[in-house]
């Protein structure tokens, strides 16, 4: 069953780079796992699937431990600076840093433990309360300022769209943060790439490709759908 929704997922992530004169190889599927038994990330993982995203340092910890095999975790959700310790070692690209307290945090402990830690800045485009993220007029500065941190390198920018039925409602979202990226890349600032942005979800992922985003975050798609009650 998981293995028929990916390859729904992925046949939907050529169609959207098709229609937008993109490579698919420009697009980075993530399978958003939270909340979901280690035998469902195992079938994704059978199919060829090795960037899991995380939402809590418990259970990325938890899954790191049992899987086995070499899969890159993405660190997804929010982070608590008394948390980076878990998830240094084990994370490839942590798409969550919104302040300096935690840049700083992560700078810390990557130097500690003597590795570079890939990160993105996530912004709240659409400025809801209930989200995290910088905003789009303070995200420069917070780069310029971060981006002299040692054992940490900003590799893009992240942002989780609001919640709407109508995927193309936020695509003016995704157009923002790529011109920001954009912007950004062009101050040239050292230890700074733009490389990565990190937009899309199950609802919006193919506008999100059309709009630029070389990663996506599929939770729902690949998994169905979650049951927070446990
Ligand atoms: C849960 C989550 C996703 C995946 O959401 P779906 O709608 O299930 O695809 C993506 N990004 C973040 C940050 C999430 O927390």
């Amino acid at each position: 069953m998981l293995k028929e929704n990916l390859k729904v997922v992925q046949e939907n992530i050529e169609k959207a780079c098709y229609k937008a004169g993109r490579k698919t190889d420009e697009v980075t599927l993530i399978a958003v796992s939270k909340t979901k038994p280690l035998s469902d990330l195992e079938e994704v993982l059978d199919a060829g699937v090795i960037e899991f995203g995380e939402n809590k340092v418990q259970e990325l910890c938890d899954k790191a431990e049992h899987i086995k095999s070499p899969v890159h975790w993405h660190m997804i959700g929010h982070l608590q600076t008394n948390k980076v310790k878990y998830i240094i070692d084990k994370v490839t690209l942590i798409h969550s840093v919104d302040s300096m307290k935690l840049a700083k945090q992560i700078s810390k402990e990557a130097s500690k433990r003597q590795v570079d830690m890939d990160v993105l800045a996530e912004v709240n485009v659409a400025e809801e309360e209930s989200k995290f993220g910088l905003k789009l007029t303070e995200t420069i500065d917070f780069i310029k300022e971060a981006s002299k941190l040692p054992n940490i390198h900003i590799k893009g920018l992240m942002t989780i769209a609001p919640f709407v039925e109508e995927p193309e409602d936020n695509r003016p979202i995704f157009k923002a943060l790529k011109e920001l990226a954009v912007n950004i890349d062009s101050c040239q600032i050292e230890n700074v790439s733009m490389d990565i942005l990190s937009m899309g979800m199950t609802n919006d992922y193919m506008v999100a490709i059309e709009e630029g985003a070389t990663m996506i975050r599929v939770g729902t798609g690949i998994f169905g759908e979650r049951n927070y009650k446990i």
